[in-house]
């Protein structure tokens, strides 16, 4: 599958998924043994200070290689994993190790934020707040250099959900709102939850080129998040005509592919010069 993005053309590859063959019953078995087997990793993806024109930080995304079918992508198996309930071990492994990873980063000089998503069910889990604090504890990461993502899906008892925020945020780790603008968005809420950044979904960002509403949602986001004082960053950048709107009505962060996609850690210190290179290529050419 190839896609066309106007005039510097990306082909991505995307193989069949492994959801169009085997079932997810399957998926499942095979998924409770995945954490003990290796066969989990997390790939990370670099977010990039839009004004500053620096890598400030990553997002951890989870992958599963299968030794038989292959990549598994999350879209797949984290759905059955939050039906299953199997989520919880799932989600608590990927915080751990992004923390690790981290911190690891972070004693080679290397210092930025790891974004970790988290689904609606570790979200509900009495003791989350209680298992993020053990987790910052165990590796010895700061809590000012994690941040965790939720979704406005996630949010369905409000007063358990501004309690839990709460309490999140006296660990001193960071509370960003993923995928915003898809959800049920009441802004009463927003008002109320104590989150620091709202990550504009990538379904506006991909047509903000073509389609005037999508440009225009863009924009109001921007604004709505600075007049509330808080962070706002884009997801799913593809093209430098994206990136230079974003820059000029001033979002403040952005991630996607025309920086880089999600990377394993070995390969992070090789991306990270591809994109300083990439950001003063693109300064030169404006000056
Ligand atoms: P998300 O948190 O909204 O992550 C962004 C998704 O967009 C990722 O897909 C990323 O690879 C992809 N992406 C990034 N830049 C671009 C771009 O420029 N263009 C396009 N087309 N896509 C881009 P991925 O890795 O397949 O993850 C899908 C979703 O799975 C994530 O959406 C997140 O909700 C969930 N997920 C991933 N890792 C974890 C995890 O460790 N725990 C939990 N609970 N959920 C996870
Ligand atoms: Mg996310
Ligand atoms: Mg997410
Ligand atoms: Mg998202």
């Amino acid at each position: 599958q190839a896609k066309n993005n106007g005039r510097n053309t990306v082909h991505f590859y995307s193989p069949p998924d492994v959801s169009d063959t085997i079932n997810p019953l399957d998926l499942e078995i095979h998924l409770h043994s995945a954490i003990e087997r290796n066969e989990l990793v997390l790939h990370y993806q670099p977010k990039i200070d839009l004004e500053k024109e620096d890598i400030i930080g990553v997002e951890a995304l989870i992958r599963w290689n299968h030794p038989k079918w292959g990549v598994v992508s999350p879209g797949t198996f984290i759905p059955i994993a939050e039906e299953s309930g199997l989520i919880i071990k799932i989600g608590e492994w990927a915080l751990r190790e992004a923390c690790i990873q981290n911190k690891i980063w972070q004693e080679q000089g290397i210092t930025g934020v790891m974004s970790v998503n988290l689904s609606p069910r570790q979200f509900q889990k009495v003791d989350l707040v209680e298992t993020v604090e053990r987790i910052l504890l165990e590796t010895g990461l700061q809590p000012s250099l994690l941040e965790l993502e939720i979704t406005e899906s996630m949010t369905v008892n409000i007063e358990q959900t501004i309690t839990t925020l709460q309490r999140l945020k006296k660990l001193g780790v960071i509370i960003s709102i993923d995928d915003f603008g898809t959800g049920f968005s009441s802004l009463n809420y927003l008002k109320q939850f104590p989150v620091d950044t709202l990550k504009i979904d990538q379904s506006f960002v991909r047509e903000l080129q073509t389609d005037t509403s999508d440009a225009t949602i863009v924009k109001t986001i921007i604004a709505m998040a600075h007049n509330l004082k808080l962070n706002v960053v884009a997801e799913g950048i593809e093209t430098k005509e994206q990136f230079a709107f974003l820059q000029q009505h001033l979002c403040n962060e952005g991630q996607g592919f025309f920086f880089s996609q999600p990377v394993p850690a070995s390969e992070m210190q090789e991306r990270r010069l591809e994109i300083k290179k990439l950001l003063k290529t693109q300064r030169e050419l404006l000056n």
